[in-house]
């Protein structure tokens, strides 16, 4: 008998499937699957889980294809994409509000951005700024339009509400950020319970202990997270579009620019530095994009060269 089923929760063992009727299952994966171009279940995934008899143990037989997923260049393989997580509705950026790494925010707006769900950002820690509202304008300034966000803090229940009302009924977010930016205990806030350890370090001193890597956790109103802690590196995979919508205000005087292919450098006719010599366009700005736009090109780049060479090995090994 074959059931559906979403992954809710990821850690040492097999992954965890909530099943539609409720039920939790452990799964391990058909070696179909795990042939079907490596596929393994991440946070998320809709899988068809088999369930036999006097087992205690399910079989997933199939992945859905994946509505949005989550994916950074793998930090150990280079030429490859990681995914993270799958099938979330809204991509939440942390950052704290004191010591707000802008170009860490660019690079993480990209990567949501490139997810395909919708973005928005929350500010952590606002209790420890002497001007969150002008951080908070100065973000939402970077982040445009269709970007929610919203300045939080533990110390304010109508802050965390706020950022609570961000999450659909029945929706999933992912929550991305760097580690001690305060996702663990925004998690806890939000769902109104204690469901992860914030800031535990281990006793040899290595960076916090996590048993739970990946875990879908309910809101009280509807609606569930999903926190990645311990995402080091967020190395941009395919991300053009992703580039396109978290820097629209560039792209859109480069589309005035004279020439399509124009690096914005010292090309005639450049539109986008005429708007940063108009005051129009902040010069920093138009370095970050240019600076992940080549990011974008190098990656792509190294993973034609890697397909190249895993084409001419299989011709090789035809020969032979
Ligand atoms: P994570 O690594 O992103 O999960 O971060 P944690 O949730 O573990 O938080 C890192 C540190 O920031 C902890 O010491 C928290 O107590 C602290 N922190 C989190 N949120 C707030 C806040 O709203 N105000 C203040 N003052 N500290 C906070
Ligand atoms: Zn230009």
């Amino acid at each position: 008998m074959e059931s559906a089923g979403v992954v809710v929760k990821l850690d040492r063992g097999y992954p965890l499937v909530r099943l539609d009727n409720g039920e939790q299952v452990r799964c391990e994966h058909a070696a179909a699957v795990e042939k079907a171009g490596h596929v393994r279940a991440v946070i998320g995934d809709r899988a068809l889980v088999e369930l036999p008899g006097g087992h205690d143990k399910g079989i997933i037989r199939d992945i859905l294809p994946r509505q949005t997923q989550f994916v950074r260049r793998d930090p150990a393989e280079r030429t490859t994409g990681q995914v993270l997580a799958a099938n979330f509705d809204l991509v939440i950026v942390v950052e704290p509000i004191v010591q707000l790494n802008f170009k860490r925010l660019e690079r993480e707006l990209v990567l949501a951005h490139e997810t395909g769900a919708r973005v928005a950002v929350v500010l952590t820690k606002a209790d420890l700024s002497d001007e969150p509202a002008s951080v908070r304008s100065q973000v939402a300034d970077l982040a445009g339009a269709s970007v929610a966000v919203v300045a939080t803090s533990l110390q304010d229940e109508a802050s965390i509400e706020r950022a609570r009302e961000l999450v659909g009924k029945d929706e999933i977010a992912i929550l991305i950020g760097k580690s001690g930016v305060g996702k663990s205990s925004l998690v806890n806030a939000l769902a109104g319970r204690l469901v992860q350890n914030t800031a535990e370090v281990r006793a040899d001193g290595k960076g916090r202990h996590t048993t739970v890597d990946r875990l879908m956790v309910p809101l009280p109103d509807g609606g569930a997270l999903v926190d990645m802690p311990g995402v080091r590196g967020l190395g941009l995979w395919d991300a053009d579009q992703g580039l396109g919508m978290a820097f629209e205000d560039v792209e859109g005087f480069a589309s005035r620019c004279r020439f399509r292919d124009c690096s914005h450098e010292n090309e005639p006719g450049c539109a986008v530095r005429k708007a940063v010599e108009d005051g129009e366009l902040a010069e920093a700005r138009v370095a970050s994009y240019r600076s992940l736009a080549a990011e974008i090109a190098e990656v792509r780049e190294r993973r034609a060269e890697a397909d190249r060479m895993r084409g001419r090995k299989a011709s090789d090994r035809r020969r032979r």
